[in-house]
């Protein structure tokens, strides 16, 4: 892809250096926008995105073009934020794509799949590797447009109240773990559950469930499970490097000015990069305050993980013999990420092993 082509994707720019004189003040029109978020405002690294996004598109509109972000719940359930966007009840929301794996099991390939592509290789996918216009015909058929808005970077796998030492101790494990990530365990002889953040923790103190993924050390650390579970597993290899998306209705996107449309997909590109910087900003400290907590850090035994790798293409391959678009996007994906994974464990993995601390 050209560089002129990159930042017409983007929209990088192309609108913010000519247009926004008086003239166009007074020749574009006010337009107001609700957003409808499928997160709360206390993951605020992830709804922050939302507002993140807001913010640039008034100020590169001259307030013209307006969104305003509601949280889960205020206009519709975190989980109908699709429906909501397809119908036109809201302009636009921010969500997770695997969220609505159950309309099309490809659409997880849009957030994270377990042992996918890092936040690095999925920008390198969508803006360079073809990924945005895959997505862009598929989401196009529930009349969506969408834009990669976010990403948390690799995630922790979460709090176990006892030790997980082989495959065997797994089994029968009750663990708060939704989507592609839940599918693979399960493959595995996990249970899983599916808890709204606010549940878990009485779940988790209570014992009804033995364990539970989140996010990572910042948002973790302010839902308390270090204190009913002392275990904390990592790497989360189910979510790697999960990205949030915009989602906007095709037909109001298609009666935005040009000039609106280019505010929109600035400010979404920002919104993406802003995400990761902020959780790689704050998740360090709160490792730090966690570890003096007394929490104890676990890596995954690599027989699990080999397990879990294997139950996942396994899967993946399943999905792909019985759907055409899911073999597409997945043939496509595959290769990016055999090649990219050749490529970071060169300079990157080389790097990373000799300078980062081992635990
Ligand atoms: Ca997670």
């Amino acid at each position: 892809m050209k560089r002129r082509d990159f930042l017409k994707k983007a929209g990088i720019g192309v609108a913010a250096s000519a247009a926004f004189g008086p003239v166009f003040a007074q020749a574009q029109p006010s337009i107001r926008w609700r957003l409808a978020s499928s997160f709360p405002k206390s993951l605020d690294t992830i709804y922050g995105a939302a507002e993140v996004l807001a913010e640039r598109v008034s100020a590169l509109t001259g307030g013209r073009f307006q969104i305003r972000p509601y949280q889960a719940g205020e206009i519709v359930p975190g989980l109908q934020v699709m429906d909501a966007v397809q119908q036109g009840t809201v302009e636009a929301g921010h969500t997770a794509s695997y969220y609505f794996v159950g309309k099309a099991q490809v659409l997880a390939f849009d957030c994270a799949v377990p042992f996918g592509l890092t936040a690095r290789q999925q920008n390198a996918w969508m803006y360079y590797g073809g990924g945005i216009e895959l997505f862009r015909s598929i989401f196009a058929d529930f009349g969506i447009i969408q834009f990669p808005g976010g990403n948390t970077g690799a995630q922790m796998g979460g709090w176990f109240r006892k030790e997980v030492k082989t495959l065997a101790d797994l089994k029968g494990l009750k663990m708060r773990i939704p989507g592609p990530g839940g599918q693979v365990m399960s493959r595995l002889g996990v249970v899983p559950q599916v808890l709204a953040g606010g549940d878990i923790y009485p779940a988790l103190e209570r014992g009804t469930i033995d364990a539970t993924e989140w996010v990572g050390p910042y948002d973790d650390e302010k839902l308390g499970f270090y204190k009913v579970a002392k275990y904390y597993y990592y790497p989360g290899f189910w979510e790697p490097g999960p990205q949030l998306s915009f989602y906007v209705n095709l037909k109001e996107w298609q009666k935005l000015p040009k000039e609106y449309q280019q505010a929109f997909e600035v400010a979404a590109a920002e919104a993406n990069l802003s995400m990761l910087a902020k959780y790689d900003r704050v998740n360090p400290p709160a490792l730090q305050r966690l570890i003096k907590a007394g929490v104890r850090l676990r890596k995954w035994p690599a027989e699990i993980m080999k397990a879990a790798q294997k139950a996942a293409f396994d899967w993946y391959e399943e999905e792909a013999a019985k759907d055409a678009t899911y073999r597409k996007v997945y043939t496509a994906w595959k290769a990016f990420r055999e090649e990219q994974y050749r490529w970071f464990g060169v300079a990157e993995l080389g790097y990373e092993t000799f300078a980062f601390p081992a635990l």
